[in-house]
């Protein structure tokens, strides 16, 4: 196949030199303006929508044997690239956003573009969508990633790998909760009988809230950010919690919900109103029976590259919970490997790049014969 590791490298430098966090908007349009010049290139056709995502198509179809996702936005602030620009050393790269996942919207354009070049991608359907929100819940991109999921055989995301032979195929589930007491203020020490303090309430919470941890389950909810009260004087008037809830199954949350709504129906501190708030959700990523499908033909291409592979079940979200829970086919975790995403130590492993092109390759060819669940 025809793969260039310098070209691809260049070009990596290049986006990974442009500071592109979620709410970057100049830096987010900058690189999608650098695959819309690319994927042009290739003859796709392009759209940029309003927040910044691409769709790219390699012709007019209404419906797809594949969708390729990936996000342009990373966790790092405005001028991340700067302090600590893309650089190599050894068989690693590193830079903000290297690994996740500016290497994988790479991997999807230099994969398509040999797949063109070879003519592999003849009498396939392909569509990319790259988002601009993933780190922050992909709340403004949902809509469009499930518009085409529903309109794809198949979805694959390029989120980066822990090793050559590993994909992911389960993800947790993910809702956040802000949870807001409002009690009655009095003072402390002469009048305590008139108030009703939030704070107690909340501590009522996060104890009860943390019993519901069940590990065996893969329910794990942590109340990670409180505050409250004013003066060690004054019974709290106010307190807030924010909760990260993830789950493996609906009835796993709807378990955490119902303790949620029985407490606040219940409060320890009579006088305490609790405000319950759901500020995001995804749903978990399990293997349908069709997904399983798909897996067994990755699992022969695998064997051919002689990849031993491993199926993760990772407990972080992605795109890939958006397309699974819409009963799409859907593998994650095909970008290139890389360790320690979000963190001033991420790296890509430079030798996976080329193979992990390969395999993505090949699995976006058996897309062409495989049956998904859109309709025919
Ligand atoms: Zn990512």
């Amino acid at each position: 196949m025809s793969f260039s590791l310098d070209q691809y490298l260049q070009d990596l430098e290049l986006i990974v030199n442009i500071d592109s966090g979620s709410k970057n908007s100049k830096g987010i349009n900058q690189v999608a303006d650098f695959f819309i010049e690319r994927y042009q290139r290739l003859g796709y056709l392009t759209e940029k929508t309003t927040n910044a995502n691409l769709m790219a198509v390699n012709g007019d179809y209404d419906n797809y044997d594949v969708l390729l996702i990936g996000h342009m936005d990373t966790v790092f602030p405005e001028g991340t690239a700067v302090e600590r620009p893309f650089r190599i050393s050894g068989n690693r790269a590193y830079g903000p956003g290297v690994a996740d996942m500016k290497s994988g919207l790479l991997l999807m354009y230099y994969s398509l573009k040999a797949m063109q070049e070879e003519g592999l991608d003849r009498d396939l359907a392909i569509c990319v969508v790259l988002n601009s929100d993933e780190e922050i819940g992909s709340k403004k991109s949902i809509p469009l990633i499930k518009e085409l999921a529903q309109k794809s055989k198949v979805a694959l995301v390029l989120e980066g790998a822990r090793n050559v032979a590993s994909l992911v195929l389960e993800r947790k589930g993910i809702a956040g909760y802000h949870l807001n007491f409002t009690g009655i203020a009095a003072h402390a020490g002469v009048e305590p009988e008139k108030g009703a303090s939030a704070v107690v309430e909340l501590a009522h919470w996060v104890s009860e809230l943390n019993e519901l941890n069940d590990l065996a389950a893969g329910t794990t909810v942590n109340v990670g950010v409180i505050e409250g009260g004013t003066a060690a004087n004054v019974i709290a008037e106010q307190a807030r919690a924010t909760v990260d809830l993830r789950f493996k199954t609906e009835a796993a949350r709807e378990k955490v919900e119902t303790v949620m709504e029985d407490l606040k129906n219940n409060p320890r501190v009579k006088g305490v109103n609790v405000e319950v708030i759901r500020h995001g959700i995804r749903p978990a990523m399990n293997p349908s029976a069709e997904t399983m499908r798909l897996v067994e033909r990755v699992q022969e291409i695998g064997q051919r590259l002689k990849l031993d592979l491993n199926w993760i079940a990772s407990g972080g979200g992605s795109d890939a919970n958006t397309t699974a829970g819409l009963g799409i086919p859907t593998i994650d975790g095909l970008g290139p490997v890389g360790a320690n995403p979000h963190s001033k130590n991420e790296y890509l492993e430079l030798d996976s790049v080329k193979l992990r092109s390969t395999f993505l390759t090949e699995i976006i060819s058996a897309c062409r014969d495989f049956k998904g669940k859109r309709p025919e």
